[in-house]
């Protein structure tokens, strides 16, 4: 029993048995911690967001061609409006006889 209300006192903080490091890691040490954090979500979100400078948006499309994704609203054969279900289907059917795009994806514009 005395072994557990020992070990109770340690881990609810009442004895402070942890050394000189527990300072460390739970002070300066974890705050270098969430930065690391904090680094590794930019660095992620910096790899995935689109290539326009300045843009916040996923980038989920690649522009054939380049090294570059872009999102829609920047892409070059993209409508920054949704296609609906017709648009794809009327889009798969023209990929499947050719490379031309049907119209309403490379005019400008797009669809209004
Ligand atoms: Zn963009």
């Amino acid at each position: 029993m005395g072994w557990f209300l020992h070990w109770l006192a340690v881990h609810t903080g009442t004895v402070n048995e942890s050394g000189p490091f527990y300072g460390f890691w739970s002070g300066f040490g974890s705050d270098l911690g969430e930065l690391a954090l904090i680094g590794a979500i930019v660095t992620g979100y910096r790899h995935v967001n689109c290539h326009v400078k300045g843009c916040p948006r996923i980038g989920h499309h690649p522009v054939e061609g380049t090294p570059y994704r872009v999102c829609r609203r920047h892409h070059p054969a993209m409508s920054d409006k949704f296609p609906t279900v017709e648009d794809i289907h009327a889009a798969h059917r023209a990929a499947k006889k050719g490379p031309a795009m049907p119209d309403y994806v490379t005019a400008p514009g797009g669809p209004e």
